[in-house]
């Protein structure tokens, strides 16, 4: 019937006013009370509102990926990454460069003394998290990482890469326990 769609449209947009102080009801106190900060909007969340970016920001669900970051050991200081090269040529943009260091008598040892990527390239597909047998190269949250200069602004060394295993714990909760566990079941098999 000619304009029934058009009242279906008005009876959606007005559902989703009304969810908006519902789903803030339900919330109480509202998203909006207190000090402005990380806002917690799910995917069950209704309503229309707007969030003010930069002073307030989105929760991240955990498989939320930007730019690699490298593992360190909070403990020993060690880094996971053994210059492997695996991550580098599975890239698909090929925007990891490694530089594996070398002891005194020229023999190549197994860590890297460059590690380079080219943010401006990565294109976060997450490959190289994936391949990396060593657990040592995972996808960070941060995703404000806009510069004037794309170089050298945007390629990352090694120590603008790494974070401590502490900090990949507190954003992949999940995936941490599971590779942990993982990682000691091998542990323990390993040496019976
Ligand atoms: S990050 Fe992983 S895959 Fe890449 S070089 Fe290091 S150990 Fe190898
Ligand atoms: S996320 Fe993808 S594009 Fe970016 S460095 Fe890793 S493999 Fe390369």
């Amino acid at each position: 019937m000619f304009g029934l769609g058009v009242v279906k449209g008005f009876g959606v947009t007005l559902k989703r006013f009304a969810d908006t102080y519902i789903d803030d009801v339900k919330k109480i106190p509202s998203r909006y009370a207190g000090q402005r900060g990380v806002i917690d909007q799910g995917p069950e969340d209704t309503g229309i509102f707007t969030i003010q970016y930069p002073e307030e920001k989105r929760t991240l669900p955990e498989r939320f990926r930007y730019i690699p970051m490298l593992l360190r050991d909070d403990e020993t200081g060690e880094d996971r990454c053994t210059a492997c090269g695996i991550c580098a040529k599975v890239c698909p943009p090929q925007c990891i460069w490694i530089v594996r260091d070398k002891d005194e008598n020229g023999r190549p040892i197994t860590r890297p003394t460059e590690f380079y990527i080219d943010a401006s390239i990565c294109m976060s597909c997450g490959l190289c998290a994936e391949f990396c047998p060593f657990d040592a190269i995972k996808m960070n949250h941060e995703y404000e990482l806009a510069a004037f200069d794309r170089y050298p602004k945007l390629v990352y060394d090694k120590e603008e890469l790494t974070v401590l295993v502490s900090y990949y714990a507190k954003l992949y909760p999940t995936q941490y326990t599971e590779e942990e566990k993982a990682r000691a079941d091998k542990a323990e098999k390993k040496s019976k």
